[in-house]
């Protein structure tokens, strides 16, 4: 359920509606709007005190919120969310977060980072944890990886978005990453969902490789729903039958996530191919559909790469892919960050 607050409804009034939420043995959600205040309510099961709620000063309406997530759900909370992160806006600009796929070591890692810089790319993603589907593939640096990234961050200003893992290693990745990214795999890791919720630092939050969206936006609730309402989604292509790709990237998940939830979306082309010499022209269509932003694999030397390489951009691949979404861009009226 959500109760809408008048417009002029007074703090006290706010707070009288969350306590009696509370009496009744569920939980307030305060959300603020722009032009009116609203309560998310969850843990309820039944319609219970519906009626006396919407009997208290302030409060304008009570609706029920017929989609499963709540506190995730456009009916909640009709504005876009937004937020801003070293240096960069999510879901007011079209917001690019480029980097290797693993922190490889201090020069490649540095490199990367200025570059980026250079090009006014303020995010840097690079996984020091990395979920790989063979025991015996690279699994990343772990710590090292952590303390590499803090010292790319360190020398040249850059943001950093790094997977966290798992709940043992949470804290640290937390205290590095301006962005914690909960990768594919871990969608439906619901202890993980659980940490990520009461995060101090944003949530990029993967779409399973088999999610429905329904279930997406449930793992997603999972995290708003501890109070950490910093979420951005990240689609990076489903399994399908079409196998030209190593997935299919879902770009049509980007108007219906719009639809349903306030969250932004982004969208991983590197993932969503596998190829890069494919993920230029996803880029654009991401950027075209109302996508909030990208998440790229870059690589100074991808023939080199210990994960991922083939559908890691180069340097100069990834110049000319960002070059070509100027015109895009100023077509829709987007700015690039
Ligand atoms: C990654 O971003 O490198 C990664 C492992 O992605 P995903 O979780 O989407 O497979
Ligand atoms: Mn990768």
């Amino acid at each position: 359920m959500l109760v809408v607050m008048n417009p002029n409804a007074t703090e006290a009034q706010i707070q009288a509606v969350a306590q009696r939420i509370r009496e009744l043995g569920y939980t307030p959600h305060i959300i603020p709007g722009s032009s009116c205040t609203a309560i998310g309510i969850t843990g309820n099961r039944g319609p219970e005190g519906q009626d006396t709620l919407s009997l208290m000063p302030g409060v304008a309406e009570v609706i029920r919120v017929t989609s499963p997530y709540k506190l995730v759900s456009r009916e909640t909370h009709p504005e876009p969310t937004t937020f801003p992160v070293a240096g960069a806006h999510i879901g007011r600009d079209f917001t690019i977060v480029a980097g290797p796929c693993s922190v490889e070591n201090e020069r490649m890692i540095i490199q990367t980072a200025e570059f980026l810089m250079q090009r006014g790319i303020r995010l840097m993603r690079g996984g020091a944890f990395k979920p790989r589907t063979s025991p015996y593939a690279f699994q990343g640096l772990g710590e090292e990886g952590l303390r590499l990234l803090a010292k790319a961050k360190q020398q040249t200003g850059i943001g950093i978005v790094t997977e966290a893992l798992d709940v043992e290693n949470f804290g640290r990745v937390e205290e590095v990453a301006d962005i914690i990214q909960i990768g594919a795999r871990s969608m439906q890791n619901y202890s993980l969902l659980r940490r990520a919720s009461i995060a101090s630092k944003p949530v990029l939050l993967k779409r399973g490789m088999a999610a429905t969206l329904e279930e997406w936006l449930m793992a997603a609730e999972y995290v708003i729903s501890g109070g950490n309402r910093r979420i951005v989604l990240c689609e990076r292509g489903v399994r399908t039958f079409a196998d030209q790709t190593r997935n299919t990237l879902d770009l049509s998940a980007i108007p219906v996530v719009k639809h349903l939830s306030h969250l932004p979306i982004m969208v991983d082309p590197s993932h969503g191919t596998g190829k890069a010499e494919y993920v230029p022209a996803m880029c654009a269509a991401a950027l075209a559909a109302g996508a909030d932003g990208l998440l790229i694999e870059v690589h100074p030397d991808p023939p080199r790469a210990l994960s991922d390489g083939a559908q890691s951009l180069d340097f100069a691949a990834f110049e000319r892919m960002h070059a070509s979404l100027g015109p895009v861009a100023a077509a829709l009226g987007r700015r690039l960050n």
